[in-house]
């Protein structure tokens, strides 16, 4: 039985940015984090590879020169010619102009050629590391953090970012401890300290959450859902009048959004979009970010679903709100997901534990544009749809 509640919300998504702290433009004090003892959280394997230096042979190739013959050129392999003519603050550049585009794999390529120059740069290889994690590369991006690490250990975005893999790989406990050790050694009261307890605190929800493989997260007695007399189910879609130029491409992630999970719910869960408020059950909302209160408990909220309860049943949903929350940084396909995700739960469900599917909170490349097998067991389960 759900238990009678005069409105309840649910939690807040949270993003890329688990840890608003790298957004936040947060002053670093410059006095943490002697020694490094971050390698002993992680794998022996990872640490081996860092010990160990890893050798850059030079690739010969040949190009003509001048004269008309051909000479040796050292290059690495995979780095086009091109790039040698290249500053490497123009490389760096340039990659940081390709990541705003989303272009990650080309961002690392040049990344990696001014790691590869400037090895002992901690920039680099943290803005690397940034980039290798929106790739979906972790483990690779976590060897750039940990190098980052080594190189500036007064620095703890490198570690706030370990952290943050770690909670993309559902590893928490990992996280916990990489968490953990910035706060001991930044103090109680500092910044640090304070983001990264807010993290610790997004993490304790998810952390014992039960099994993560098992077939479903939902369950008709935890969980609210909407009647079968509801469906189609109408649905109203309002976008902030500041952003006209999101209104469409907003509906559209909303109309795919319902689709994707009346696909995965094998059709049931039809719906039907109306274009007064009033007569829908379900109303999702796009509102500017600094609209909504952006950070929240050490991350960056996404978006947010809230409920009633119909007024004549509390077993049942009464009505819902999505709102989700535009930063001009969002990715589309991140954006798409939190659209997904957020109509998951106006649709009653709850958080998953599992990375893999599209209501675990922390969203995390790759963005999945679609409920995992797991996330339609579950939709399927919460309306015992055989
Ligand atoms: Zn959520």
């Amino acid at each position: 039985m759900a238990t009678r509640r005069d409105n309840w919300k649910i939690a807040g998504c949270f993003s890329a940015a688990v840890f608003g702290f790298l957004l936040s433009g947060l002053p670093i004090p410059e006095r943490i984090i002697n020694g490094i003892d971050l390698p002993l959280l992680i794998s022996p394997a990872i640490a081996a590879q860092l010990t160990t230096k890893r050798p850059t042979p030079p690739v010969v190739s040949h190009r003509p020169s001048l004269s008309g013959k051909t000479e040796p050129v050292a290059r690495p392999a995979n780095i086009p010619k091109a790039y040698a003519d290249i500053s490497t603050d123009d490389l760096v550049k340039n990659a940081r102009l390709l990541a705003r585009q989303y272009k990650h794999k080309e961002a690392d390529l040049l990344l990696s050629e001014a790691v590869r120059r400037e090895p002992k740069v901690a920039k680099f290889h943290y803005l690397l590391g940034r980039g290798l994690t929106e790739e979906g590369r972790f483990q690779k991006a976590v060897e750039e953090f940990l190098e980052c690490t080594f190189l500036d250990p007064n620095d703890s975005r490198a570690r706030f970012e370990i952290a943050q893999v770690y909670v993309y790989q559902g590893r928490f406990k990992d996280a916990i401890a990489v968490l953990e050790q910035i706060k001991s050694k930044a103090g109680p009261l500092s910044p640090e300290s304070q983001m990264a307890t807010g993290a610790l605190n997004s993490i304790a929800a998810f952390y014992e959450l039960g099994d993560p493989y098992s077939a479903s997260y939902a369950s008709p007695t935890a969980d609210l859902a909407w009647q079968r007399s509801d469906f189609p189910i109408k649905v109203a879609i309002w976008s902030d009048p500041e952003m006209p130029e999101l209104k469409a491409p907003f509906r559209q992630a909303v109309i795919d959004a319902f689709t994707r999970w009346r696909d995965a719910s094998g059709g049931w869960l039809r719906f039907q979009i109306v274009d007064d408020q009033r007569q829908a059950k379900i109303v999702c909302k796009l509102v500017g970010v600094m609209r909504g209160s952006k950070y929240q408990g050490g991350g960056v909220k996404l978006g947010e679903t809230l409920g009633d309860y119909d007024s004549k049943n509390a077993d049942v949903r009464g009505f819902s709100r999505v709102e989700v929350f535009w930063d001009e940084e969002s990715n589309p396909a991140h954006f798409r997901h939190v659209v997904i995700h957020e109509v998951g739960h106006a649709l009653g469900l709850p958080h998953s534990n599992n990375t893999l599917d599209i209501m675990y909170p922390f969203v995390h490349p790759p963005y999945v544009e679609y409920p995992s097998k797991r996330d339609a067991s579950s939709i399927r389960a919460l309306y015992e749809i055989k």
